[in-house]
């Protein structure tokens, strides 16, 4: 029998909400192995075992499983008896496929009351090993760690732990809207804040047609690769020329991004109310461009109904793009395209808004009209990972639109 084991971190550290915590992640688990028959999901000490069915490889378990967040590490094991021999046995047929030199047994027992220690373990099946395999015991710096767990009915084996995504489960802290631009930032932002167990639905403002569909096509994209870690997501497109060229036709030029962004916040906060979201999250950084200073922030901001999240706001461009190329996002997020932004902005845009000024500008329109016009040709695009009614694919690019 082969298990998946998943273990915790952050959760650890709950107090009596724990249970909370492991349930949605128990979920989570069951939603990314969606296409696979998933045998028992529990909860032993601080880690989750799920048992694995033969259709399912370890490799494509492995890829799923680092996709859930609220997992500092986990690793793929199997179940033998838990006898020093079956033990031993096991240990060195994971070790032997691989070509590490040197390595260390590592022994946690579940159930106390087995009749040897954790060290005992250790030294009896590593003295096994050594004999077996002509391995060299390294137990500070050791190239394969092999992890021995001791059950009450089993014990299981694994050789080497892998990373998981940390965080929180996605889910635990409620729901989001966040804009999805198109551009290198916000889909690093989304991320930020799932891996903090915010569950996110996604807002795309575009000028098609009167630019390209390019956009549109991007943030669709982005949204089906930010899916695989929350197993559904929505993406609104919502169609914002037509709004533009109002502001445009009524609006001195170095004021036009500020309204742009405010009618952004005005829109995202309505469709937000509709689907249950409770905060906005952007990919804002302080500083980074004109609609980005801090007296501009604070303007933009009050034409928001909820708050906004901005978990970019003191990073560095050049950490933001680190953060995209290991996301996978960056090459997406580089395609060309002419972001609703770029159309009609002046070349000079103001810096320091003042919110007498903008509020005197915005007397000129029919808010409620632009807003709920906008709220009414959006468009609803559902992603879904993994895919429904197919075998098993594990790219994003499969992801169902
Ligand atoms: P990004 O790389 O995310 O495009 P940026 O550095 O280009 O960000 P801005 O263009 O000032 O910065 O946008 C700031 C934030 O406003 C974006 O991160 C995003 O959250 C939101 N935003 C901007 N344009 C759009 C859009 N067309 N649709 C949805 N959200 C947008
Ligand atoms: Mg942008």
């Amino acid at each position: 029998m082969r298990y998946l084991i998943g273990r915790y971190h952050e959760i650890a550290l709950k107090g009596r909400n724990q249970w909370r915590f492991v349930d949605q992640l128990k979920q989570n688990l069951r939603d990314i192995f969606a296409d696979y028959r998933l045998g028992n999901v529990r909860s032993i000490g601080p880690r989750l075992t799920a048992t694995l069915p033969d259709d399912l490889t370890d490799d494509l378990a492995a890829e799923r499983a680092a996709l859930i967040f609220g997992i500092q590490n986990f690793s793929i094991s199997r179940a033998v008896p838990r006898d020093i021999e079956s033990i031993a046995r096991e240990a060195i047929a994971r070790a032997s496929g691989n070509p590490a030199k040197t390595f260390r047994v590592r022994t946690r027992r579940e159930d106390k009351r087995y009749p040897m220690t954790s060290p005992e373990i250790d030294r009896e099946v590593g003295a096994l090993m050594c004999e077996a395999l002509g391995l060299k015991v390294d137990l500070d710096d050791a190239e394969l760690t092999i992890s021995i767990e001791i059950m009450n009915d089993a014990a299981l084996v694994s050789a080497g732990k892998m990373p998981g995504a940390g965080g929180l489960p996605v889910g635990i802290s409620g729901r989001g809207m966040a804009l999805l631009s198109g551009g290198i930032d916000s889909p690093v932002a989304a991320y930020r804040m799932m891996k903090r167990g915010l569950a996110l639905d996604f807002v795309h403002f575009h000028a098609h047609p009167l630019v390209s569909p390019a956009s549109r096509e991007k943030a669709a994209d982005l949204a089906a690769h930010l899916t695989r870690y929350q197993a559904r997501s929505t993406l609104m497109q919502v169609p914002f020329g037509n709004l533009q060229r109002e502001i445009v036709a009524n609006t001195l030029r170095p004021l036009r991004v500020v309204l742009y962004r405010r009618f952004m916040l005005r829109i995202a906060s309505a469709l937000a109310e509709r689907s249950g979201a409770t905060v906005l999250v952007t990919g804002e950084s302080l500083g980074q461009v004109a609609s980005q200073t801090l007296v501009n922030m604070a303007v933009i901001e009050k034409a928001a109904s909820f708050p906004i999240l901005r978990p970019l706001v003191g990073m560095d461009k050049s950490e933001i793009i680190d953060q995209a190329r290991v996301l996978g996002t960056f090459e997406t997020s580089i395609l060309p395209d002419q972001d609703c932004c770029t159309l009609f902005v002046p070349a000079h845009p103001e810096t320091r808004a003042r919110i007498e000024e903008v509020e005197a500008a915005e007397s000129r329109f029919d808010i409620p009209r632009m807003i709920a016009d906008a709220v009414n040709a959006t468009e609803v695009q559902r992603f879904q990972f993994p895919p429904r009614n197919s075998a098993a694919p594990s790219r994003a690019a499969e992801t169902s639109r």
